[in-house]
Order: C-alpha cells, then structure tokens, then sequence
C-alpha cells in the first residue's frame, strides 16, 4: 500500500481576519508577490490572448499552417513583452489543410447536416460526391464480411452505432420514472454488445476496416463518436489516403441511421475540400528569461500548444497555453531578475503521443541537469485544485513552503497529493519526470472537461472561464517566483513505488520514450 498522504493546504491567515470575499490576503509582505497579483487582476492580457489564439488563428493540429502561425504568434508576443523566444525544430510532420466541409442531406427532405471531417482526411472530389449511405451489417461470419465489401462501392458507410437516446444520462436521471434510467443503461449495452459484435466478426479491428473500405470504392465513412454531453463529439483523425471520413452530430448521424436501416430512399451530398502538403517541419516554441545568479539552473513553465482541430482547442490545451503566456507576462514585469532562468516549454504534437516534449528532454540534457521545477497544465479553465509531488519524496517540503507565501484566495482549494505518483504519459511533463526532473502537474478543476471539451467539436471560447484563470496565472507566477529564489534544488530523491498488482513485483520508475519525429507517412 502506498502511503499516500494528503494534505489540504488551508491558509489561516487574512480569511480569519474578516477580510471581504474576493480582496486579496497577503501571508508576507513580499511586494513581488503583492505586484503579481495586481498585474494579474488589474492588467489581465487573458481575453484578448484567447481571442487572438482561438478566433483569429483556431486549432493547432500538428502539420496545418495554423500550428505554424501560432508558434510565430507566440514567438510575436513574448519579443514585444521583452522576452527571448524562439521556434525550436525537432522533426517533421504529415502536413495537411483543412478545406471546408459541407454536409447535406437531399432527400427524402433537404437538411443541412451538422458534422465535419476527421484531422488529415482526405477531401472529396471536386463538386463532392452525392450518394447514399449503409448502415454497417451485422453478419454471420467473416466470409459474409468479404462477399458484403464489395456492395459498399460509391456509398458512405456508417460506422459507427447508433445512440439509444441522444439525452445525456443526467437528464433521465432527473426527468425519467422510476427504474427508467437503468432501463435506458440496459438498451445501450444491447446496441454496444451487438455493434461489437458486428466488428469483432469481420475479423478485423475497426482502425483496418476505414482502410478495407477505401480499397472497395465506399464514398465515405461516416461515424459519430458522441461523448454523451448534449451536442457533443470526440472528434481525431483518420490516416485513410483518398476517401473522406466524417464525424457527424448524434442527431443526423442517427436521422441518417434510420433512413439507412429502414431502407427509406435518400440522397445525401458531401463537399468536402482538404489538401496534403507534404512533410513540415515539427517545432517546440520557447520563450527564456534569463536567470540573473545562476542561469543553468531552471524553473520551466510547460504547456502543449497543439490541438485537436474540430473546434478552437480552448480548454485542451489553450487554456495551458495562455496561463504560461501570462505568466511570463507577468513575471517580466514583476519580477525581471529572475534567479534562476525562467523558461517556457510550448510543446508542438502532444496529441500524438508527447513528441515535442519528449524530443526535448532527449535534445537537451544541459537543461534538464538543472531544473529545478518544472509545472505543467493540460487540463482545461478550471481553477488549480490539485498537484502532486509526482513520487519525489521531498518536493512537498519545497511545496509546502511556497505555497504558505501565496494569497489564500488561489490556495485554499488545492489538495497537494505526496508523494504522490511520477506522471504517467498523460502530458508533457511525464517525459521530465521520466528524466528524474520534479515534473508536477497542476490539475485544474473540471468544469466537465471530459465530457463537453476534451478533444470536442465543442472546445471553443466561450468555455473559458477568466476570473479562474486570472487566478491561476497569480498561482503560476507566484510558485515560479518563488521556486526560483528558494535557496536549494528541490531534491530528487524518488519514492520507492507500490507493486504492481498484475506481475506482483515493484512498478519501475518510467523511462523517457521515444518521441515521434516523422509522423506517419
Ligand atoms: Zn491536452
């Protein structure tokens, strides 16, 4: 069992002191930390960053030229705040331009259908292609899978299951009768059991057969990945070469559905534009303030910059992005001598398995030799609720310390975890803590992350939320400031770590993997 011990970091100063909510209640007199929270609140940079990032430019998926024109964005930026920065190259990636994508449905009635195409999908030919679609059958064995393939030849195939109820759980809940939501739970394992059972019996894993029915001559694929919010789909990419594959909304994905499975006459036309553009090049974009006493020691901000690219990537991970932006901000201003070097690690293709970050833990080891701390954020606009030691035995020593300098309003909430676990590969700072660098997390809470903008055709402004990340830059600044004057290195001594239940010995430490510098080809 592993002793975790968890601690709520309560500060008793100011709030006991009847101070009205919302003031600020300073534990020290440290003017650098009064200066940060009043260039944090009074000057916030945060709308208009957002703005900028997700209206203007949009999502960063890996290889588009919105990617590119972030990283110079940011680049832009940290000069005109009088910061250093630089796009660093570590590889190469697919390189792709998303067209526009236009759904419709023609008959039985015209209805415009609401859906997109998956990251790197091919488009379709010029003027689109009008056809019809198929549901995916189920079949008695895989004999009957090879004679049916054929039958797709200029149809769009629809892939995915249909949904019971496009009503979120939480609505039957509180509306159904009695019973009526295990009812609904009971029919949506049937459809998943039987849809299972449709793939399982081809033979094949679901990623082959997108491929299978390329080389058949099907229209398309179409397929909804609903995470079960109202209006909302996971939407990823696709690494089929010449046939588009969309994702479209619950609704029309089952209006479609229906039509199809009912064998109800209907036509339905997809324009979808999309260009390949060869490899391009892959960067981490880094901004440096340089450390005034010992510059190869380091305090590093770390946030992926690219994204999913079927809406803005607000919370995942623009909100990250943006609380490091601002947090270099502020520090410049605040506190323009840092000790120790300040250095922000805007990491290019996480999404695809952490290759930015982890190339830069292999391409320089002068820097990770000296970190002192390292703090990433990747999960979204909440306010920072949760850190963990990461599985070093005495960070929550150097935590704790920090933390009871820093005004209890961005304190109060957050439950430090110690010692907590090295990070797993979640992001980016598994590679640094792989490295043996106190790589910690700062978990935001969720505001439904999972389900309304994780990787969603929903993650887009709006679901900001400023008055928590003003608060969180506050936070941000503050714990960098103060982990680059402490006087030690935060140790780095690792906790031995609980056996693991499958092979009954010891988990190992993890190991930095190896990044991704060609994408797939
Ligand atoms: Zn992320």
């Amino acid at each position: 069992m592993r002793p975790a011990v968890v601690v709520r970091l309560l500060l008793l100063y100011a709030l006991v002191r009847g101070v009205p909510a919302g003031a600020q209640t300073f534990p020290t007199d440290d003017p650098v930390i009064k200066s940060i929270w009043k260039e944090a609140m009074d000057s916030t940079e945060l709308p208009v960053l957002a703005h900028e990032l997700f209206d203007v430019i949009g999502p960063r998926l890996t290889g588009t030229p919105q990617m590119e024109n972030a990283q110079a964005w940011i680049v832009k930026n940290y000069r005109s705040w009088g910061i250093d920065a630089r796009t660093e190259k570590y590889g190469t990636w697919r390189g792709w331009k998303r067209g526009i994508c236009h759904i419709d449905l023609l008959e039985p009635r015209v209805r415009t259908l609401d859906g997109t195409m998956l990251a790197w999908s091919p488009g379709t030919r010029k003027g689109g292609i009008t056809a019809r679609a198929v549901v995916f059958p189920d079949l008695a064995d895989s004999l009957a899978f090879r004679r049916w393939i054929p039958t797709v030849k200029g149809k769009f195939v629809l892939l995915s299951q249909p949904q019971v109820s496009g009503r979120p759980e939480k609505n039957w809940e509180e509306f159904g009768r009695k019973g009526a939501l295990d009812t609904l739970k009971g029919r949506k394992e049937q459809v998943r059991l039987n849809w299972e059972k449709r793939i399982v019996t081809t033979g094949f894993k679901v990623d082959t057969l997108a491929s299978l029915l390329e080389d058949a001559g099907a229209a398309g694929v179409l397929l909804n990945t609903w995470t079960g919010g109202w209006g909302t789909d996971r939407v990823f990419g696709t690494r089929t070469k010449k046939m588009p594959v969309l994702d479209l909304s619950l609704e029309d994905y089952n209006l479609l559905f229906r039509l199809a499975d009912a064998g109800d006459e209907h036509v339905l036309r997809v324009v979808a534009e999309s260009e390949f553009t060869g490899p391009q090049p892959a960067f981490n974009t880094i901004g440096m303030i340089r450390g005034s006493e010992k510059p190869e020691e380091y305090v590093i901000l770390s946030a992926h910059l690219d994204s999913w690219d079927a809406a803005s990537g607000a919370t995942d991970n623009g909100t990250g992005t943006l609380l490091m932006m601002e947090t270099m901000r502020i520090l410049k201003k605040c506190y323009p001598r840092p000790r120790r070097t300040i250095l922000v690690g805007h990491w290019g293709s996480e999404e695809q398995g952490l290759n930015g970050s982890r190339a830069f833990v292999l391409d320089h080891p002068e820097i990770v030799r000296g970190v002192q701390v390292l703090f990433n954020q990747d999960n979204g606009t909440g306010r920072i609720e949760r850190i963990s030691g990461g599985g070093f035995l005495n960070a929550g020593e150097f935590l704790g310390r920090w933390f009871s300098r820093i005004p209890s309003e961005v304190t109060q909430d957050v439950r430090i975890t110690l010692p907590g676990m090295p990070a797993g590969g979640g992001s980016d700072n598994a590679p640094f803590a792989a490295a043996g660098v106190p790589g910690l997390g700062l978990g935001s809470n969720p505001w439904d992350y999972f389900t309304y903008t994780w990787h969603t055709n929903r993650d887009t402004y709006d679901k900001l939320v400023f008055d928590e990340l003003k608060g969180n830059a506050v936070l941000t600044a503050c714990l960098v400031y103060l982990a680059s004057e402490e006087p030690l290195l935060v140790d780095r001594e690792k906790r031995a770590l609980p056996v693991d239940q499958k092979t009954g010995k010891p988990r190992e430490w993890p190991k930095v993997g190896e990044p991704d510098r060609k994408g797939p080809q």
